[in-house]
């Protein structure tokens, strides 16, 4: 037995949106079958005896029977229960009268709203038309309920003076005082993401130290942690430590519509794959798990991180980066280093 609990977050339904920004990546929708959540659990289940089940990995409740699915969730885990977040489906939440009150019954009293701007920009970032009034929408129904909307924005070279202006329509729509009204605090934060999957595409326009706005910075989080790549190329190029990513008191697994597993470190792509529970023998899967044995992770352990800032960063670049994005970045770039062996 693996003395941690497991959390098997699998992507059985899919999600409507395919946001710019996507670390997990953009993946085809396709409903798995009934039967396969049982199969992923009893997969596991000889090897833990803690098991949390999440019948989804990118959007919540996006299955019309959402309330029979959280139920089953329920059911499968194993002395475990899984949590709501701070999340649910603003997709869901303007198409279906029922479902706002499911998720105050379920005891979520914030959700997380995502912004890249005003309607123009955030349609385009979040890859459908009226993304945007279907937030404002999804905040309104929300108040209605006394759940209090979070409103979080990814800042990058493009959207950054319209981040300013949805920072004053936060103000305008009172969301503060609304939420204090029962109890609640309104968030509205700002920061760059990560630099992973879909939002290495974004490193042209990723934000650069001195073009945020003077108004964003008491809502940008960890403002004073980041610094420009020049900087970290600089600060990191003697570094003789390696990137690490580590399962800390939980094991977290996400596992694709095909049966591919990952860890929830960067990306669901083929280096960071650990299997597949359809091909895998499940004791050399769960090795892997256990060892942390997957090639990226290979990769890191036979680089420093001196090495990785050498050869892959670009000393004159001004974009921001926290430490820990910056390590992932640079390994992301060997990883897809066709001349470096895994
Ligand atoms: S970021 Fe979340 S909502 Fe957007 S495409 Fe990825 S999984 Fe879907």
């Amino acid at each position: 037995m693996i003395p941690k609990p497991l959390d098997l977050v699998v992507d059985m339904y899919g999600c409507p949106n395919r946001c710019l920004h996507c670390w997990i990546g953009h993946m085809p929708n396709r409903r798995m079958r009934d039967g396969d959540d049982r199969f992923i659990v009893d997969f596991f289940r000889p090897y833990f005896d803690r098991i949390a089940f999440y019948s989804w990995l990118r959007e919540p409740d996006y299955c019309d029977d959402y309330r029979e699915r959280w139920e089953k969730d329920l059911r499968l885990s194993v002395s475990e229960v899984p949590k709501r977040f701070e999340l649910a489906s603003f997709w869901r939440i303007v198409r279906d009268p029922s479902y706002v009150p499911f998720l105050r019954e379920v005891g979520v009293r914030r959700v997380q709203l995502t912004f890249f701007g005003l309607e123009a920009l955030t349609d385009k970032y979040v890859g459908r038309k009226g993304a945007f009034r279907e937030l404002l929408q999804a905040t309104e129904l929300l108040l209605a309920h006394r759940i209090a909307p979070r409103w979080q924005a990814f800042i990058n070279e493009e959207n950054k003076d319209e981040l300013a202006e949805l920072l004053r329509l936060s103000e305008t729509l009172q969301l503060r005082e609304r939420c204090e009204a029962f109890g609640e605090e309104f968030r509205f934060f700002v920061h760059e993401g990560s630099c992973d999957g879909e939002n290495r595409k974004l490193y042209g326009i990723r934000i650069r130290k001195g073009n945020v706005p003077a108004e964003l910075k008491p809502y940008y989080l960890d403002l004073d942690r980041l610094a420009s790549e020049r900087e970290w190329v600089e600060r990191l190029r003697d570094d003789s430590s390696h990137v690490t990513f580590r399962n800390a008191d939980r094991i977290v697994l996400q596992i694709s519509n095909r049966f591919d597993v990952y860890f929830n470190f960067s990306e669901m792509s083929d280096r960071w794959k650990i299997g597949n529970l359809k091909t895998d023998a499940p004791d050399e899967l769960v090795r892997r798990v256990a060892e942390e044995d997957v090639p990226a992770l290979c990769v890191a352990r036979n680089r420093t991180v001196g090495e990785l800032a050498a050869r892959y960063g670009d000393p004159h670049s001004e974009r921001l980066f926290s430490r820990g994005d910056y390590e992932e970045y640079l390994l992301n770039l060997c990883l897809y280093d066709k001349s470096i062996p895994v």
